[in-house]
């Protein structure tokens, strides 16, 4: 026997068995964008490499390790996109969509970075983002974070919470850089490795590190707050007061850095305590400065993306049901001429646009097809045999109820399956 082939460690097949809770959660999700007005773009997976190092940062884990490079037949660097933004940015800037406009844009899709493998973390991930540009003023800011509160709600998730931070300009980022530089080179003892590194790269870094080692350090170094520029501050008690009209809880988390640079400003995520360690499942923020970086006229702009996988995860955690939607109709057909007369009642059935109707499709016993009728989770198997094709009827057989079986004439299948299950 030939050798089966394996998917690659990290990139999950989704199954049947699981697909319709990716379509009910995708589908959720794009009726809330829509609510708020946002389009959608679909972007190439693979670009330039260089765009997600202009984008993302040299010195960050994703463009550092985590990026699927490789070179392409005539010999330029290509990567697998390891998110979203970089490109919308970049498709903006290519096709003129944020001269003098506001756009709101969503995108879905799968996302690239190799990672080790392990809950809520993979190497082929999911990832649904909402993108403004053109928008200085925090109402903006507001808005994408009711758009994510009413997600949860339209989502059933309860368990997660916001927390909030603002980065302030790039102007007192630098600033705060310098301070923080400062503070850890007084304690070199206590960094490790990649900390000692990227003290010279990206101080501020180093806040985000996962490492417990280093987390008293962090604790006691000094914090951005303190060093923010009036009109950010500004802007981010404007954001704070549209949160508390609207009842939106949330926590200032002064650590809170995120783990790209090119965010400005707000930065905000939706954690979770029900998923281990991969807890955050939502984050985003400004980047005000990201499409000039990209080539483009300086565009105000804000966005965030969040991982499907672990929202799929949290449903589970936050016992919410998503029950697969089974077939309305079978049809079982037992003879030849009973196969021929079954396609066309199918198609018939089919437009009526109404009923999902599944034919049976090969040569079975009739007791093997009333048992996969069953398992379709079909409410009404529709039976045609020798005698019911001569005499132009049809044996319609309650799945899941114990009403009685009826001889119906082929012609009203339709109407009598619609008044049994609307009726019902
Ligand atoms: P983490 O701190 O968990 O590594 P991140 O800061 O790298 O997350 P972002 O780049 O902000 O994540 O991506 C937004 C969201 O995408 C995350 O909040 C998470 O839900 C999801 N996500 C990120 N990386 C992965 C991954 N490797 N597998 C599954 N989901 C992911
Ligand atoms: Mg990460």
């Amino acid at each position: 026997m030939a050798e089966k082939l394996q998917a690659i460690r990290g990139m999950n097949d989704i199954l049947p068995t699981d697909s319709h809770r990716w379509q009910w959660l995708e589908s959720t999700v794009i009726s809330v964008v829509q609510q708020y007005g946002y389009q959608q773009i679909r972007t190439p997976l693979l670009e330039q490499t260089d765009l997600f190092c202009r984008s993302i940062g040299e010195v960050t884990d994703i463009v550092e390790k985590e990026m699927y490079t490789f070179a392409d037949r005539e010999k330029r660097s290509l990567s697998l996109r390891p998110e979203g933004t970089a490109s919308v940015v970049r498709a903006g800037n290519q096709h003129g969509l944020f001269h003098n406009q506001i756009q709101r844009l969503w995108y879905v899709g799968p996302m690239f970075r190799h990672e080790r493998p392990q809950r809520g973390r993979l190497r082929q991930f999911h990832q649904i983002g909402v993108e403004a540009f053109g928008i200085a003023e925090a109402d903006i800011d507001a808005e994408l974070i009711l758009l994510t509160a009413r997600l949860w709600q339209a989502l059933g998730i309860r368990s997660v919470k916001l927390e909030l931070n603002t980065l302030g300009s790039s102007k007192a980022r630098a600033a705060y850089r310098q301070v923080l530089i400062d503070y850890f080179a007084e304690h070199p003892d206590q960094l490790d490795e990649d900390s000692k590194r990227r003290l010279g790269s990206n101080p501020l870094r180093i806040l985000d590190s996962k490492n417990p080692d280093m987390q008293a350090l962090i604790a006691d170094a000094p914090q951005l707050p303190d060093h923010i520029d009036p009109e950010s501050r500004e802007h981010f008690a404007q954001l704070c007061e549209r949160l508390d009209d609207a009842g939106v809880e949330y926590t200032l988390n002064p650590r809170l850095v995120r783990g790209l640079d090119y965010y400005s400003r707000t930065v905000f995520e939706w954690t979770t305590d029900k998923l281990g360690a991969q807890g955050a499942v939502c984050a985003g923020g400004r980047y005000d400065a990201l499409v000039e970086q990209l080539g483009g006229k300086p565009v105000p702009a804000i966005g965030f993306a969040m991982g499907i996988e672990r929202l799929l995860e949290l449903l589970i955690e936050d016992d919410v049901e998503i029950a697969e939607p089974g077939a309305d109709i079978y049809i079982v057909v037992v003879g030849d001429a009973a196969r021929r007369q079954g396609q066309k009642i199918a198609e018939k059935l089919r437009s009526d646009g109404r009923w999902k109707v599944i034919l049976n499709a090969d040569e079975r016993s009739f007791k093997a097809q009333l048992k996969r009728a069953d398992k379709s989770g079909a409410a009404f198997a529709v039976i045609l045999g020798e005698s019911e094709v001569e005499n132009g009827s049809a044996l319609l057989k309650p799945l899941r109820t114990a009403a009685e079986q009826l001889e119906v004439a082929q012609n009203a299948l339709g109407t009598v399956i619609t008044e049994s299950l609307v009726g019902a």
